[in-house]
C-alpha cells in the first residue's frame, strides 16, 4: 500500500511539473467573486513565478476574458473578466498557458446576497471594541505558528488574546447593554514582529488574522449578530498596508505604493486637500507620504490599485455580510478615487454605510468632505457618513473647561455650524475612540460629567458611537501611550476576578455606571423622536443648556446643568418648544413634572424629560 502511494505522488508530482513547467500560481484575488454584480467587471490579480508571460482563458457559460494587463513585475498578471448576467453560481475553469505549460485554477462564482443593506441612522448605537482587547474566547489561538508576534499580555502594546469566538460569546450582553450595531477595530491578518495588536497594518487583505479566528469564524461571527438583530461595521484602511504585506517583498508593479530615496512621512495637513492658498509640494506630501514607518503609502492614482481596494470591499460586504465599512485615515489617500470608491459600493449595495475617518477639529474643514456638500473647489463626496470629532473634541470642553456656561456654550455654538453640512445627522457622533483619551478620564474621574456626557450624546443628533468599556468608566490616558486606551474588558479572560459580563466585582461606582448607560440605551432604542425628530436648543444661561429633539407628534426636552448649584429654570423663554405640553416625565427616575412652567434641577445633572400633552 506505502510504496503505491508514494508511487502516485511522485506521478503527481511529475505530472504537475510537465504541466506547469516549474510554474506555480501562488495566489489569485480576489479569492472568489459573485455572480449578479450590477457591475459586470471583475480584474483578477494573478501571482506567480512568471505569470505575467501566461496566456489566460476562462471556461465558463456567461464569462469571458477582456483583456489582461502586465505590469513591469513579471511575476503578476491582471485579467479583467467579464461576469455577464447569465452568469450563474458554479466554478470557472481558469486555463494558463505558455507554450507547453499549462496551469488549470478553479475559481468559484458564488451567489451575490439578496436585498437591501440594512444601513445605520439615527435609531442606532454603535459599540466600537478593538478585538484583541474584549474577550479571549479561545485561548488556543493566542500563539500561532508562523506569525512574527508573540501573545505578551504583560505589554500594554502586546497581543492579549482576544478574538472573534469571545466576541460572539459576549452578543446576548451586548443586546442587553442596548446597542444595535458593532464596529470591530480591524482584524484582518497583521503579521508584523510588533505592535500588531490594534489591525491597522494589514498584511492580508483578504485574511483574517489567525490569532482572532478565521474567515469562516468571521461570516460566522456577522450570523450571529444578524440573529440578535444587531449590525457589523467592518473597519478598514485603503490608505496603506503593513510593512509586513506579502507583497512588500514583490511588488505588483513599481507605483504600487508611492516610494521615496528615504523615508517620507506624510505632513497628516488634511487641510491641504480644500486650502485654496496650499502649495502643491504640501498638499501631494500628505497624499503619497507614508502614515508610519511600518505602514507603507498604497498608490490609490494606479487603477490596478483602485480596482485591488474596492474589490477588497465589496468581497467584504457580498461574502460575509457585513452592514458598514468604517474607513480609516479617509483624506489620506487619492481623493477622487476615494468618491468613485464610495459611489461603487453603494450602487452595489444600495443603502450601504459607509463612515469615513475624517479628523479635523472645526466642521468647516470636515464638511468638505460630506455627502452632497457643494464645493467650490468642485469636489463632490459620496460619503455617507463623517466621524464628527469637532463635537467629540466639543463634548470635552463642555466638561473640562472652567466656566459652567463657557463649557455649555461651547456645545451649542459647535452644533451652530451644522450649516455646512448638507445632512448633519449623518455624522456618527461620540466621547472618545481607540485614539484619544478616554471620555471618563478626560472630564477628571467624574460620574456627574460621566452621566452628562452620555446623555447629550444619545440625544442629540447623529448617529452614537460608544466605545467599549464606557459603560463601566474604564479610565485610559493617551499620555501613557495607546495600549492604556485599548485595556482587557474585565471578564474577557480566563482567571478575570473583576468581570464586566456577569457584573462580578464591579465598583459600585462601575455598576452605576454600567446600570445608567443601559438604561438610557434601552430607553433611545425605543424612542423615535430621538432617531429621527428635529433639533432646537437655546442659548446656554448660567451654565445651563436645554434642548429639544421634536416632531410633529411628540417632543423629548433635554436639560444639562453644568453648574454647581441647585436651581429653579424658570421656562417661559423656551416657550416655542413647550406651547401645547402641560407635563413631563424625567426619563431616568420616572420623576414626573406636573407643571412645566418652572422646573427644580439639581446641580450637575441632564435630565430628559419626555413631555405630555
Ligand atoms: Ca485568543
Amino acid at each position: 500500500m506505502k510504496r503505491v502511494r508514494l508511487f502516485s505522488l511522485v506521478l503527481l508530482a511529475a505530472m504537475a511539473l510537465t504541466q506547469g513547467m516549474g510554474q506555480t500560481i501562488e495566489r489569485i484575488e480576489p479569492p472568489s467573486w459573485f455572480s449578479g454584480m450590477n457591475e459586470r467587471s471583475l480584474q483578477l490579480m494573478v501571482y506567480g513565478k512568471e505569470i505575467g508571460s501566461f496566456d489566460i482563458k476562462a471556461d465558463y457559460p456567461g464569462v469571458e476574458v477582456k483583456t489582461v494587463i502586465k505590469t513591469d513585475n513579471p511575476n503578476y498578471l491582471f485579467v479583467n473578466l467579464d461576469i455577464g448576467p447569465d452568469a450563474l453560481p458554479g466554478t470557472i475553469k481558469l486555463r494558463f498557458t505558455r507554450g507547453k505549460a499549462i496551469l488549470n485554477r478553479d475559481y468559484p462564482l458564488l451567489e451575490k446576497p439578496s436585498g437591501m443593506a440594512r444601513g445605520f441612522d439615527g435609531s442606532d448605537v454603535i459599540y466600537l471594541l478593538m478585538p484583541d482587547r474584549f474577550s479571549n474566547g479561545d485561548p488556543s489561538n493566542d500563539n500561532v505558528e508562523g506569525m512574527a508576534e508573540r501573545n505578551n499580555r504583560s505589554n500594554p502594546g502586546g497581543l492579549h488574546g482576544g478574538d472573534l469566538k469571545g466576541i460572539g460569546n459576549s452578543l446576548e450582553y451586548l443586546k442587553n447593554l442596548g446597542v444595535t450595531g458593532i464596529w470591530l477595530n480591524p482584524f484582518l491578518e497583521n503579521n508584523q514582529p510588533s505592535y500588531s495588536y490594534h489591525g491597522y497594518s494589514t498584511t492580508d487583505f483578504y485574511r483574517v488574522d489567525p490569532r482572532y479566528g478565521t474567515n469562516d469564524e468571521f461570516r460566522q461571527l456577522v450570523a450571529g449578530v444578524h440573529d440578535k438583530g444587531m449590525k457589523v461595521v467592518m473597519d478598514m484602511i485603503f490608505n496603506h498596508c503593513g510593512s509586513g504585506h506579502w507583497w512588500m517583498k514583490d511588488l505588483p508593479a513599481r507605483d504600487w505604493i508611492h516610494q521615496f530615496d528615504r523615508f517620507t512621512r506624510t505632513n497628516y495637513k488634511a487641510s491641504t486637500y480644500m486650502d485654496p492658498y496650499a502649495a502643491e509640494s504640501d498638499r501631494r506630501l500628505m497624499e503619497e507620504g507614508w502614515f508610519d514607518v511600518t505602514m507603507p503609502d498604497l498608490n490609490q492614482g494606479n487603477p490596478l490599485v483602485e480596482n485591488y481596494l474596492t474589490q477588497n470591499s465589496l468581497w467584504w460586504i457580498a461574502w460575509a455580510g457585513i452592514d458598514g465599512i468604517r474607513m480609516d485615515t479617509y483624506p489620506y489617500p487619492e481623493p477622487d478615487m476615494m468618491s468613485r470608491w464610495v459611489k461603487r459600493v453603494t450602487d452595489e449595495f444600495p443603502g450601504f454605510f459607509v463612515v469615513g475617518e475624517v479628523w479635523y477639529d472645526d466642521p468647516a474643514h470636515m464638511s468638505y468632505w460630506a455627502l452632497n456638500k457643494e464645493n467650490s473647489d468642485g469636489y463632490r463626496s459620496n460619503l455617507p457618513s463623517l466621524t464628527d470629532l469637532p463635537l467629540c473634541f466639543s463634548t470635552h470642553r463642555a466638561f473640562t473647561l472652567p466656566g459652567a456656561n463657557e463649557g455649555m456654550t461651547d456645545l451649542y455654538n459647535l452644533l451652530s455650524q451644522d450649516f455646512l453640512y448638507p445632512e448633519p445627522h449623518r455624522n456618527v457622533i461620540f466621547l472618545d475612540n481607540h485614539d484619544m483619551t478616554r471620555f471618563f478620564t478626560e472630564t477628571g474621574n467624574s460620574l456627574d460629567n460621566y452621566k452628562m456626557g452620555l446623555s447629550f450624546i444619545l440625544t442629540t443628533r447623529g448617529i452614537p458611537q460608544i466605545y467599549y468599556g464606557t459603560e463601566i468608566i474604564m479610565e485610559g490616558d493617551k499620555k501613557r501611550g495607546d495600549g492604556y486606551l485599548r485595556e482587557d474588558f474585565p471578564g474577557g479572560w480566563p482567571g478575570d476576578k473583576k468581570n464586566a459580563f456577569t457584573g462580578e466585582n464591579l465598583t459600585p461606582d462601575e455598576k452605576q455606571a454600567y446600570e445608567f448607560t443601559r438604561d438610557l440605551l434601552n430607553w433611545r432604542k425605543g424612542n423615535g423622536v430621538i432617531h429621527t425628530g428635529k433639533l432646537k436648543h437655546y442659548v446656554p444661561e448660567n451654565g445651563v443648556y436645554v434642548y429639544f429633539r421634536y416632531d410633529s407628534d411628540e417632543s423629548v426636552m433635554v436639560i444639562i446643568n453644568r453648574s454647581d448649584e441647585i436651581k429653579k429654570l424658570m421656562t417661559d423663554r423656551f416657550s416655542e418648544s413647550l406651547n401645547g405640553y402641560t407635563s413631563g416625565t424625567e426619563i431616568m427616575t420616572g420623576h414626573v413634572i406636573a407643571d412645566l412652567s418652572s422646573i427644580e434641577l439639581s446641580p450637575r445633572t441632564a435630565m430628559i424629560i419626555e413631555l405630555k400633552k
